[in-house]
C-alpha cells in the first residue's frame, strides 16, 4: 500500500471541472479527499472549525456492523467492509481493540442465537465464547453475563480520521476553508452555477462552480433551501456521557436489539456511554437533558458495574443527519441508517446533490458513491481509488507539525 505522493502512484490527470463541497465533516472530508483524487478541482466551505458538527461531537465507534446486523444486513455488511478498508488506510486514527455484547436477561440470551446468526450471514466473523472466557478478556463486563460475543468493532479517533481526508486532499490542491459559510446557491435556466460564501473575515465572495454537494450533516436541509429544495432529512439528536478512565478496553455493547444506553466506547483515557434519540427542528443549540444523562449511567452500570462512580467528564449532545423524514421519535428510530446520495436534477436544480444518513464509520464508502454521482454528471470516467490509498497524516493539516513531531 502506498500513500498520495509516493512513488507508483499514476500522475492525476487534471480535469478542469470544479466541484463545491459545502460541509467539512467528515463527509465532506472524504469526499475531499475522493474528488481531488480523480483530478477535480475541489473547494471546501465549513462554516465552523473542521469537524465542528457531528463529527466531533459522534461516540467514537467503529462499527462492525453487528449493531445493525439482524435489522439490515446490507448496512452491516458495509460497515464490515469499511472497518477492514479503514484499519488499512488510516491505521493511525483506529483502536482496533475489538468489542463484546452482553447478554443480562433471559431474552437477551435468547436474542443471542438470531445475533449470531445475523452476523454470520452479514460477513462478521462474530464468535461466541463462555462469559467467564469474556471476562478473562474484558474483566468489566457485568460477573451477571449470561451470554457474551465477540465482535470486530473498534474506536475511531473523531477528528484525526476526518483531518486525514483533508490533509489528503490539501495535499493534492483543494482549497480547504473553515469558518465559512455558504450563504446562498445561485441558479441559471435550472442549473446550480455559484454560491455566497461569507468567510472568517465576514467578506463575501461568489464562488463559482460546475457542481455542489451538500454536505452539511444534519443542516443539510437548511443548505438545500438555499436552493429552494425541500431535502427528506430528519435531524436526531442524541446524548452521550463520558466518564474519566478507562473502565473498559473494548467496545461493551447489550446484546439486544438496537435500543438506548447501549454500548459504551473506550476513548483515550475516558469511557463514554451512549447514546439517545429524538427529533430536533434545528441540529444548533443542541443539549443533553439532566434525565438523559441520569438514565444514559444507570444503563452503563448494567453493563459495566460500577460506570456511575466514575467522576463525569462531559455530556453532550449531537444530531443524526438521518436520511428520510420522521414526524415521531418512534418513526426516526425506524429510518435506515443506510445514506443517500441525492442528485437534485430530479428536483428541477441540476448539478447539486445532497449526501445524507450513514455514520463515520461508512464515510469513505459515502464519498465513493457521491464522487461516482458527481463524475457521471460532469461526464468524468475516473475510478475510485480510496480504498487503496493509504491516507497522509493528519498533521500535514498544519504546517510545521511535521517537522515538530520529529523534533
Ligand atoms: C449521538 C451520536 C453518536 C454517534 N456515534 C457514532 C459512532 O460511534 N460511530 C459512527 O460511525 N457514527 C456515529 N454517529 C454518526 C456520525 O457522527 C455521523 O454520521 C457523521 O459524523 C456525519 O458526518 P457529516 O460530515 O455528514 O456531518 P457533520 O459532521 O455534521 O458535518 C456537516 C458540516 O456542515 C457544516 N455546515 C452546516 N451548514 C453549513 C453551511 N451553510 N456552509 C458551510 N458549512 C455548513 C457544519 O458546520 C458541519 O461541520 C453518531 C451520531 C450521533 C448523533
Amino acid at each position: 500500500m502506498s500513500g498520495p505522493g509516493d512513488a507508483g502512484i499514476p500522475l492525476l490527470k487534471r480535469h478542469g471541472a470544479r466541484v463545491l463541497i459545502a460541509g467539512g465533516g467528515g463527509t465532506g472530508a472524504a469526499l475531499a479527499w475522493d474528488l481531488a483524487l480523480r483530478g477535480l478541482d475541489v473547494v471546501l466551505a465549513e462554516r465552523g472549525e473542521f469537524t465542528s458538527g457531528t463529527t466531533g461531537r459522534h461516540h467514537g465507534q467503529l462499527h462492525c456492523g453487528a449493531r445493525y446486523a439482524v435489522g439490515d444486513r446490507s448496512v452491516a455488511r458495509e460497515c464490515m467492509a469499511e472497518t477492514l478498508i479503514l484499519r488499512r488506510i488510516i491505521p493511525q486514527a483506529i483502536e482496533y481493540n475489538g468489542g463484546v455484547f452482553v447478554a443480562l436477561t433471559d431474552d437477551e440470551a435468547e436474542y443471542a442465537d438470531t445475533f449470531l446468526s445475523a452476523c454470520l450471514e452479514s460477513g462478521i466473523p462474530a464468535r461466541e465464547h463462555p462469559p467467564a472466557v469474556a471476562r478473562s478478556w474484558e474483566p468489566a463486563i457485568n460477573p451477571a453475563a449470561k451470554r457474551t460475543v465477540w465482535v470486530p468493532d473498534g474506536t475511531i479517533d473523531a477528528y484525526r480520521l476526518p483531518l486525514s481526508f483533508l490533509a489528503g486532499a490539501a495535499g493534492l490542491g483543494a482549497r480547504l476553508w473553515s469558518f465559512t459559510e455558504l450563504e446562498s446557491v445561485e441558479l441559471s435556466s435550472g442549473r446550480a452555477v455559484s454560491a455566497t460564501l461569507r468567510g472568517p473575515d465576514g467578506k463575501r465572495h461568489a464562488e463559482s462552480f460546475d457542481a455542489l454537494v451538500n454536505a452539511a450533516g444534519a443542516w443539510a436541509g437548511q443548505v438545500g433551501k438555499l436552493a429552494g429544495l425541500d431535502i427528506g432529512i430528519t435531524p436526531a439528536p442524541g446524548a452521550m456521557v463520558a466518564v474519566r478512565g478507562r473502565l473498559s478496553d473494548m467496545v461493551v455493547s447489550r446484546l439486544a436489539p438496537p435500543g438506548d444506553g447501549d454500548i459504551i466506547v473506550p476513548q483515550r483515557g475516558l469511557s463514554i456511554i451512549g447514546s439517545t434519540q429524538s427529533r430536533a427542528e434545528s441540529p444548533d443549540g443542541i443539549l443533553p437533558r439532566p434525565e438523559d444523562v441520569a438514565f444514559l449511567l444507570s444503563r452503563a452500570d448494567e453493563l459495566v458495574p460500577g460506570f456511575s462512580s466514575a467522576p463525569v467528564h462531559a455530556a453532550w449532545a449531537a444530531a443524526r443527519p438521518l436520511a428520510g423524514r420522521a414526524a415521531t421519535d418512534a418513526e426516526g428510530r425506524a429510518i435506515s441508517r443506510d445514506f443517500q446520495v441525492l442528485d437534485h436534477a430530479a428536483d428541477g436544480v441540476r448539478g447539486m446533490f445532497t449526501l445524507i444518513g450513514g455514520k463515520a464509520t461508512v464515510l469513505r464508502a459515502m464519498a465513493e458513491k457521491a464522487a461516482d454521482a458527481v463524475c457521471a454528471h460532469l461526464g468524468i470516467a475516473e475510478p475510485c481509488r480510496t480504498a487503496e490509498l493509504r491516507l497522509p497524516s493528519w498533521r500535514r493539516m498544519f504546517p510545521g507539525m511535521e517537522g515538530r513531531a520529529r523534533l
